[in-house]
């Protein structure tokens, strides 16, 4: 886990079980900042990946997607959680053992949408690999209508 503040590595300074999340209490290593993330739908989802292969959905790795879209882009943590856990609530909406991570890529773009275009298009420039500039083009083009 990145701290959410300058990207470093973070230790769990104390972990507890409450009922349907896991929480813990990590600090920075660099900057010393500490801060509680709660961890609730993991073990439970698997994310079938493009070619095929199956891996736990972490709360982490989406967070840490959307993380860095938002790089000094004035949106606040907070915000951020939110949107994760909106995510986390949709997948679990579904009630499917398996969700391909194209579905969770969508659901991050369409959120992400909505809270900040510049986030938006980094996001969606990675996510969807654009191969050229008319289809970056393309999707600048959509925001604008
Ligand atoms: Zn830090």
């Amino acid at each position: 886990m990145k701290c959410p503040h300058c990207l470093s590595n973070t230790k769990v300074l104390d972990k507890r079980e409450s009922q349907d999340a896991t929480r813990r209490r990590r600090e920075c290593l660099k900057c010393k900042r500490r801060f509680t993330t709660y961890e609730r739908v993991e073990t439970k989802i698997a994310v079938i990946k493009k070619d095929g292969r199956r891996e736990p959905y972490t709360r982490e790795k989406v967070k840490n997607g959307i993380l860095r879209a938002c790089e000094k882009r004035p949106v606040s943590q907070d915000k951020i959680d939110n949107i994760v856990t909106e995510i986390e609530a949709e997948l679990v909406s579904y009630s499917k053992s398996e969700v391909p991570s194209k579905v969770i890529g969508e659901l991050i773009m369409k959120k992400l949408k909505r809270l900040d275009k510049i986030a938006y298009v980094r996001f969606a420039s990675v996510y969807r690999d654009f191969k050229d500039v008319s289809e970056f083009g393309k999707t600048l083009k959509e925001l604008k209508d």
